[in-house]
């Protein structure tokens, strides 16, 4: 055999640069299920389906296409359960000339790759991984000579590199982003007909996966009773049609709303089977639930870029929206990919705010009277799945105003959600969740009360705390932990302009009243 090439369980293109130059008479394909990367962190279930699932119709695909497939299944006889140790028994038995791999999304697996190669004194040739629009060497060149990083300025630069709504060198529409147009609540009517993302039922390989996951992950969170994620490039190009078709059009003005079905509203709570008592309309509005077929390569973020800008252009969508959406492809995917490549391993590791506590248990039950949590974890237990506003506005943000251990937090970000992938998570956890980076990627951090989330949600209406109140039985545990945060970490945000107008109204509290809100905090804590 001449070369090996090893295809990771996010790495389903069947043409990213790997192949460049594949000859199916000396070359052959190399995949391999392994216990360890669905207990590393401890993943739903709906995440590791939804990995095994695609990687056995990847497989198939490429042996439709001619290409020799060496794959390991979970079940096979003999499985080692890590990657390290099938790669090594595969070089064995199969003598490869090399190894070649497009660059790993996860930096411990690229270094137990290439570890591995060098240990079996086989040579890797390690490619770039032309799926992002901004290659390493780019970010590097954009980081460099400058003090401060901002999403804002990389995007600016993106826009202009791709002629992504552009006019010449000048945005469409005149203004770079519509910000300010995308943070539109739900009055008290809720979304009203939000239609049903399209749902893929499982086929008989997905079946299989979805029995084997019960079986050999029967402890692990989550639930498989709904799963309808793409697991093909077809199903993830029909679910790319169904959202610029029926959601995009929306999708800008509510991007940051949050909403949960009341009893009589558009549906009855039924019974206690987790998926079934969520409508799936509550848990996606309008978002696009692309991530995960994003993050495994089934789309091309071009393509996807590309069908919202020619939605906009046919007048199906507004322009705000449709920039809305793309920002977050062309500008936030690719900004943390850039710190994750540039930062690492170190990044990991940071806690700016040296924060302490461990994760509340509740975050793996949703067990807790704090009705927004529980919601959102409850949600994110049955579908593998919250927009971005919940989990950085209601599940980090708790986390973050408790003062939880940022490690500890990332392990939860990167076992909970179908699209986990440790170089998008990654950032963004530590980065712009939890302020661990010190504001290397946020400009300060994402701290708000409880009247944050009862302007963006109907959450508090049926909760026993009061988000107005920050002391008192019924105060509620966000507005107590918000205080306290600002005066917690007073001397660090009073040198951060951005933070200004909150540390000069927490400065407006009397004596007493931090007393009573520092001792609330503390017992609720405790
Ligand atoms: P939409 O709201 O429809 O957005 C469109 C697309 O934009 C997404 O599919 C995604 O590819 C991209 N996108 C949006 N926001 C971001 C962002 N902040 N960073 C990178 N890409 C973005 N996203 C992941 O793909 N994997 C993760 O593991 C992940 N972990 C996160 C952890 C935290 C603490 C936070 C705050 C955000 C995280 N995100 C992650 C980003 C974002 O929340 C998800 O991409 C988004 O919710 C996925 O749902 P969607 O496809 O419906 O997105
Ligand atoms: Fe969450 Fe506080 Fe609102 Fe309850 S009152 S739902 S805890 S924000």
């Amino acid at each position: 055999m001449r070369h090996l090439i090893l295809v990771l369980g996010d790495q389903l293109d069947a043409d990213s640069s790997a192949f460049d130059g594949f000859n199916p008479e000396q070359d052959a394909v190399w995949m391999a299920e392994v216990a360890e990367e669905s207990t590393h962190v401890w993943s739903h279930k709906a995440r590791i389906a939804l990995f095994l699932s695609a990687m056995r119709h990847f497989r198939d695909a490429m042996i439709a296409r001619g290409r020799t497939v060496h794959y390991r299944r979970l079940d096979d006889e003999g499985n080692a359960g890590t990657l390290a140790a099938e790669l090594a028994a595969a070089v064995e038995k199969l003598r490869p000339g090399k190894l070649i791999l497009t660059e790993a999304g996860d930096w411990r697996v690229q270094a137990s790759i290439e570890k591995t190669a060098s240990a079996l004194g086989v040579p890797v040739e390690i490619r770039s991984d032309r799926h992002f629009l901004c290659t390493r060497e780019a970010f590097a060149a954009h980081v460099s000579g400058r003090k401060q990083l901002r999403m804002e300025y990389f995007y600016r630069e993106m826009r202009r590199k791709t002629g992504v709504l552009m006019e010449g060198d000048r945005p469409i529409g005149g203004a770079w982003n519509y910000d300010a147009e995308n943070r539109g609540a739900f009055g008290s009517e809720g979304p009203g007909q939000v239609a049903e993302p399209v749902a893929f039922v499982p086929d008989a390989i997905t079946r299989e996966v979805i029995a084997l996951v019960e079986q050999r992950f029967a402890n692990h969170p989550g639930n498989l009773a709904g799963f309808d994620w793409p697991v093909t490039r077809d199903q993830a190009l029909a679910a790319l049609r169904d959202f610029v078709t029926h959601r995009l059009p929306h999708f800008g003005m509510y991007q940051d709303a949050m909403w949960r079905a009341r009893p009589g509203d558009r549906m009855l709570f039924s019974g206690d089977a987790p998926a079934a008592s969520f409508d799936r309309r509550d848990a996606y509005l309008f978002h696009s639930r692309l991530s995960a077929a994003l993050n495994l390569k089934w789309l091309d973020p071009r393509e996807v870029i590309a069908a919202a800008e020619a939605a906009w252009r046919d007048g199906r969508a507004p322009l705000a929206g449709v920039e809305g959406f793309i920002r977050q492809i062309l500008g936030w995917r690719e900004y943390v990919r850039g710190i994750y490549g540039h930062f690492m391993p170190g990044y990991r590791d940071l806690n700016a705010l040296d924060a302490v506590e461990p994760l509340p248990a509740f975050y793996w039950t949703g067990d807790t009277e704090m009705n927004c949590l529980s919601q959102v974890i409850r949600q994110t237990l049955a579908f593998g799945y919250a927009h971005h506003i919940q989990r950085l506005m209601v599940t980090g943000l708790y986390a973050l105003l408790l003062g939880v251990r940022p490690q500890a937090v990332h392990a939860w970000y990167l076992a909970v959600y179908v699209d986990a992938v440790e170089w998008v998570e990654l950032p963004n956890t530590i980065g712009m969740s939890q302020y661990g980076d010190g504001g290397l990627m946020a400009s300060k951090p994402y701290v708000a009360s409880g009247k944050y989330i009862q302007r963006m949600s109907n959450y508090c209406e049926r909760c026993r705390f009061d988000p107005s109140k920050s002391t008192g039985d019924d105060a509620c545990p966000f507005t107590t932990l918000y205080w306290d945060f600002l005066m917690r970490h007073e001397p660090l945000l009073a040198k951060n302009p951005r933070m200004a107008l909150q540390v000069r109204s927490m400065k407006r509290l009397g004596p007493a009243e931090r007393e009573a809100i520092r001792a609330q905090a503390a017992r609720w804590r405790a």
